[in-house]
């Protein structure tokens, strides 16, 4: 069993074909660890833009790579045969930090091979989220691998930075740091179609009030003030992934908005609400300034 860890960098570039904007493979580095970590290779190869021939700023001040030096790559299509020649048969375990690199080069797989199927990928490891859980950071917090190695007592200065090979390199030192495979065995996701399907789900706000995921229940609003049931004094607006509407509590005479979102995720929904207290002073004033309600935003809310 062998680990490959792998790094890329990438220019974000407009698609005409696709119609937005993907993330093109530049660059492709990776170390070829052996089953007790010992470095059995590297692989270093530039790839030749197709999309967009020019870097965009950013890049060229983030990577020091220059239009002249990418171009002396070969097309992506040769650079990830080479690659999967590189691997070879061993089954292998493909690390990135985060999951940005390999969702960018499923992108790029299915940009020119029309499948977003890796061939080489058998199991795959988020090498961020596993060097976290040794790090005291709340796992809602995703670190840089920079910050990660100096926590593991890794100088990162003596390594260059954000070029694909060495990015490859301090990433596997980090894991040299905190190699414990049973522990890793658990962070380790066979590559199947449920791994592609999470990876490519968009998340996204429900936008449908009828929707089936929509709990009723949680369209009601309590007062803020004295915890009644309040009674809804607006249609339904959706807006900035959020359902809003104001409410009146008969009880203590306050008025509320209240706004509340469902967002999915591949495997559950994220539900947020806030109920705050209107101003009616402020809000004649927003409406005689601000307020330009738009038909189109409007939800009705069957019952
Ligand atoms: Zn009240």
């Amino acid at each position: 069993m062998h680990y490959v860890v792998m790094d890329l960098e990438w220019n974000n570039t407009y698609c005409k074909r696709l119609g937005g904007f993907i993330n093109e493979i530049i660059e492709i580095g990776a170390v070829k660890l052996d089953e007790n970590l010992k470095t059995l290779d590297t692989f270093s190869e530039f790839v030749k833009p197709q999309i967009s021939r020019k870097l965009q700023g950013r890049v060229k001040r983030l990577t020091n790579l220059t239009n002249e030096e990418i171009n002396t790559g070969d097309f992506f299509q040769d650079v990830i045969e080479q690659f999967g020649d590189w691997i070879g048969e061993e089954p292998t375990t493909v690390l990135t930090w985060a999951d940005g690199d390999i969702r960018t080069l499923i992108s790029n797989y299915r940009y020119y091979f029309g499948t977003s199927v890796l061939p080489f990928a058998g199991r795959y490891v988020d090498l961020q989220k596993y060097c976290q859980s040794f790090i005291d950071v709340p796992s809602s917090q995703q670190i840089g691998l920079s910050t990660a190695a100096e926590q593991l007592g890794i100088n990162p200065d003596l390594y260059s930075h954000h070029r694909a090979l060495d990015d490859s390199v301090l990433s596997a030192d980090c894991l040299r740091k905190v190699f414990h495979p049973e522990k890793l065995a658990a962070y380790t996701k066979k590559c199947d179609a449920q791994f592609y399907h999470r990876l490519e789900f968009k998340p996204h706000a429900i936008s449908n009030i009828n929707h089936p995921l929509v709990d009723k229940s949680l369209l009601e609003c309590k007062c803020i003030k004295c915890g009644e049931t309040a009674v809804r004094q607006t249609d339904w607006k959706y807006s900035n992934q959020y359902f809003r509407a104001d409410f009146k509590c008969e009880n203590c005479g306050a008025l509320l908005r209240y706004a509340i979102r469902f967002k999915k995720y591949y495997d559950h929904l994220d539900i947020r609400h806030t109920t705050s207290e209107i101003d009616e002073n402020d809000n004649k004033k927003r409406k005689r300034h601000y307020y330009k309600p738009k038909r189109k935003a409007s939800v009705k809310n069957k019952q």
